[in-house]
């Protein structure tokens, strides 16, 4: 693995199995990271890919349905001791549930907040934690911490049928900014990138419904579906120096939907 960006940078990827996070995961130990994956799924095939290219690479199994603020402060420590350190965290696992808002159910209204919003809060507290106790003292004097927080153009807009998935993602849209509020001057930044229409599990419904999908298409100036890869290029961004000034923001990176 030559040089990068990163290198030897410890970055933690939530939901790196699949989709979104599996493409930024990847970017970053291209640039020489160390990556951090934590989903809930066996991680066997990103272990392979990241083999394949001979990236530093960790994995860790949680299921963020019962995640709490203690047990995130358990994994955050758990990783801090196992890789030595943390230097970036991207909250990227996120759930979507469909359903009419007047008969939207609870149990999926309150799984959604909570993988969706609640877990990403306690990851960000817990790594805020420990970088102001320990990490920056042990960081080079101008060293910062990155989050990178994955929220969608549905901070922006209302949705259809995903109301649960609104509130989640304008919430976190709405904590990036808070935690960039009390923390920017402790030497940290938080941003957020609003992906458009990425072609994963997360839209397959949407693209499998000829209808939905022409819709969605005719809307997208760049006139496709974006690909996993696409979101990569400014997580990798937003994590770097280059983006040292840059707090409290929500990219957008969706093909020029929200131009229209
Ligand atoms: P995806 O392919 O469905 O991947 C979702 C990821 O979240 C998976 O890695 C999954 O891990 C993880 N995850 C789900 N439930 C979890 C749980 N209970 N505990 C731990 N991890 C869990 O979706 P995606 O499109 O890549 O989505 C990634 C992020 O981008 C999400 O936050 C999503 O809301 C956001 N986003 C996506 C789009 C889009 O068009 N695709 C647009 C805007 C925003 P496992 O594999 O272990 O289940």
């Amino acid at each position: 693995m030559s040089a990068g960006r990163f290198q030897d940078k410890v970055v933690i990827v939530t939901g790196a199995c699949r989709g979104i996070g599996h493409a930024i995961a990847l970017a970053f130990a291209r640039e020489g990271a160390h990556a951090v994956s934590i989903c809930a799924r066996d991680p066997s095939d990103i272990t392979a890919k990241m083999e394949s290219i001979g990236a530093k690479f960790s994995a860790y199994t949680e299921d963020f349905a019962r995640l709490t603020q203690k047990r995130a402060s358990e994994v955050i420590a758990q990783v801090v001791k196992d890789c030595g350190r943390v230097d970036v965290l991207v909250n990227n696992a996120g759930i979507i549930k469909r359903a009419p808002i007047v008969d939207h159910p609870e149990a999926d209204w309150n799984a959604v907040l909570q993988i969706n919003l609640s877990a990403p809060f306690y990851l960000t507290q817990a790594v805020c934690k420990w970088w102001l106790a320990t990490g920056r003292d042990q960081a080079s004097t101008d060293a910062r911490f990155k989050v990178v927080n994955i929220a969608s153009m549905l901070s922006f807009q209302g949705g259809i049928l995903v109301p649960g998935y609104t509130a989640s993602k304008s919430g976190l849209a709405g904590i990036t900014k808070a935690f960039a509020n009390e923390l920017a001057k402790e030497r940290m930044n938080f941003n957020a990138i609003a992906p458009g229409y990425i072609a994963t599990d997360n839209t397959k419904t949407l693209r499998e419904d000829p209808l939905r999908s022409k819709a969605i298409l005719d809307r997208i100036p760049e006139s496709r579906w974006g690909a996993p890869e696409d979101i990569a290029g400014a997580a990798l961004f937003l994590a770097s120096r280059d983006a040292d000034y840059l707090n409290g923001t929500v990219m957008n990176v969706d093909g020029g939907w929200l131009a229209r």
